[in-house]
């Protein structure tokens, strides 16, 4: 008998939406939990639901409440749990920044030896210090890490940014990156749990196919070779020839983010009918 896969989703906050769009993506079709409901299952697989914080997921994969999460990888390091990151997933995207009052002298992260900074992320600042030999007095401080300078709690401060428009409106600016983080699978070490492995696959395949544009357009079959040269494909792109002669059409997986530059490059070489569309699924 196949054994079930209990997956941790976060319950609220920034990552429980794209978290949910993601599973149902991969087709393993979660029932929607009703309102308050912390349970539930998944109708095409064998996965089992449990809604709880994400800052909570971390500590239910390492105490095996559950097999597998999805959580923030800032949020698995600041409390330096052992556990597998199984996979990138693509949203959540922010950055631990250091950063100062707009006034302040500081150009760059080494600016910070010998400074007071406040953070919510004690561990991953201590050991970036650390790892940067620097000195510096690191004040934890819960919430609201933006005001601490100007209240007078410290001199610098070591946040989460996504946009950067709260660090601005407080005043104050980035001196650099000192952790880059984004939502993940996390599972234990060696668990061997077939179900974990498909999830893992089929959670890899949406965002891989969520990366990629397929692109069809036709082209004056004498253009074809400088066209081909163009797409930043991986592999060979498909021709066909078309009913009227001279003209060929080409289909081709790119990537989303060359979408922009390549369709007026396309149609400065003879390109027409060009139609982009979204990817459901990618397996190599
Ligand atoms: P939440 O439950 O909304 O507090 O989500 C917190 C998690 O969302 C963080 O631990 C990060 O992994 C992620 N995240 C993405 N963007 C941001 C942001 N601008 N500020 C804080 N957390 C963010």
């Amino acid at each position: 008998m196949t054994r079930r896969l209990t997956l941790a989703l976060p319950s609220k906050g920034r990552l429980r939406e794209p978290s949910w769009n993601l599973l149902e993506a991969s087709g393993v079709d979660p029932q929607s939990p009703g309102e308050r409901v912390l349970q539930t299952f998944c109708r095409n697989a064998d996965i089992d639901l449990l809604f709880v914080r994400a800052d909570d997921v971390p500590e239910y994969v390492t105490d095996g409440i559950v097999d597998c999460g999805i959580t923030g990888l800032d949020l698995v390091r600041e409390r330096d749990f052992d556990v597998d990151v199984l996979l990138e997933l693509g949203f959540g995207h922010c950055s631990l920044h250091a950063a100062v009052p707009r006034e302040d002298g500081a150009t760059g992260l080494h600016d910070l030896n010998g400074r007071r900074i406040a953070t919510s992320h004690p561990h991953l600042a201590t050991t970036w210090l650390e790892q940067h030999h620097l000195n510096a007095e690191v004040v934890r401080v819960s919430g609201s890490v933006e005001i601490a300078p100007r209240l007078g709690l410290a001199d610098a401060i070591i946040d989460l940014v996504s946009t950067g428009s709260t660090l601005r409106t407080n005043g104050l600016t980035s001196l650099g990156v000192v952790f880059s983080s984004q939502a993940v699978l996390i599972g234990r070490h060696d668990a061997d749990h077939e179900a974990q492995d498909t999830l893992t696959t089929l959670l890899a395949s949406v965002i891989e196919a969520r990366a990629s544009r397929y692109l069809l357009f036709n082209i004056p079959a004498a253009q074809l070779g400088e066209v081909t040269e163009l797409l930043p494909t991986a592999g060979s792109p498909t021709v066909m020839d078309l009913a009227r002669s001279g003209l060929v059409a080409v289909h081709a997986l790119v990537p989303a983010s060359s979408v922009w530059s390549l369709l007026p490059q396309l149609k400065a070489r003879g390109a027409s009918s060009l139609l982009t569309l979204p990817v459901e699924r990618m397996m190599p």
